[in-house]
């Protein structure tokens, strides 16, 4: 992976899950990694088992529902390593239920979380990656920002949002500044995304169902880091990673 050594790549939702793992794969591959989340002890964790393996990882408590904790994660990367080569906007929340059900405060931390979050993200590195007339913004979409199910519309709806801003964001940007999109759209992971205490009886059977076919989130991890490692010329718009056994 000649192409992510020492590339500085901030990745928020690093606390666990697909943002851990590539956290993960992307400094054992030579990566300089910027770790956000809001549990900033498993940071500390992950940080250190990182640094006891060679690689080098910063760690900073964030909100990304905050633009100004996310500009503080920004100038955080850029006072430790001077330059942001990559960001990958993956921190996420998933809190299904059906629409009649008017979880109102949920459809606003789904928004909240991984709309606004995106963007805000995208507002902390922009003038950075425009000044190096280079970078790249890897956003977290889903299989559910390709098609919507009783109970995702909300999460879809996010997700789809993040489809369109990336899109965007492409148009506007990648020719203009060199700065590449990405989308990575996984389907059934295995993480803590889905909430243990699912109080619908109907969607805990099916996520039960499920759980079991889901693939590890180091499947994921590899498609970001395929998408860093691809030479500059060369933009990965974006991948589908679904476990083979679901329809
Ligand atoms: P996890 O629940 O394991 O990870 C989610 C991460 O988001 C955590 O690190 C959490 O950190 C972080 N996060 C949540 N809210 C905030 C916040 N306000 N500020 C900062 N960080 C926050 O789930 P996944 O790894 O599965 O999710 C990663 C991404 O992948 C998400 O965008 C998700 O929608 C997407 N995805 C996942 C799929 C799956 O099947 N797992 C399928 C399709 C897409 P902390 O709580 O410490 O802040």
């Amino acid at each position: 992976m000649e192409n992510v050594k020492a590339k500085v790549i901030i990745i928020t939702g690093a606390s666990s899950g697909i943002g851990e793992a590539t956290a993960r794969l992307l400094a054992k591959n030579g990566a300089k990694v910027v770790l956000a989340a809001r549990r900033v002890e498993r940071l500390q964790v992950i940080a250190n088992e990182i640094k006891q393996e060679g690689g080098d990882a910063i760690y900073i408590a964030t909100d990304v529902t905050s633009a100004g904790s996310m500009q503080e994660l920004a100038q955080f990367a850029l006072t430790h390593y001077g330059r942001i080569d990559v960001l990958v906007n993956n921190a996420g929340v998933m809190l299904n239920t059906h629409l009649n059900e008017l979880n109102v405060q949920d459809w606003d931390q789904m928004i909240d979380v991984n709309i606004k979050g995106v963007l805000y993200g995208i507002a902390a590195v922009l003038p950075t990656m425009r000044a190096q007339k280079a970078g790249h913004v890897i956003n977290l979409s889903s299989v559910a920002g390709h098609h919507v199910s009783p109970s995702s519309a909300v999460y879809s709806a996010t997700k789809f949002a993040v489809r369109a801003i990336s899109e965007g964001l492409r148009q506007e940007e990648s020719p203009a500044s060199n700065i590449r999109t990405t989308i990575i759209s996984p389907g059934l992971t295995d993480t803590d995304l889905i909430p243990t205490e699912i109080s619908n009886p109907e969607i805990k059977a099916l996520v039960e169902q499920l759980k079991g076919m889901a693939i590890s989130p180091y499947s994921i991890a590899r498609a970001i880091a395929y998408a860093v490692n691809e030479p500059a010329d060369a933009a990965v718009n974006e991948m589908i990673i679904r476990p083979t056994l679901l329809p």
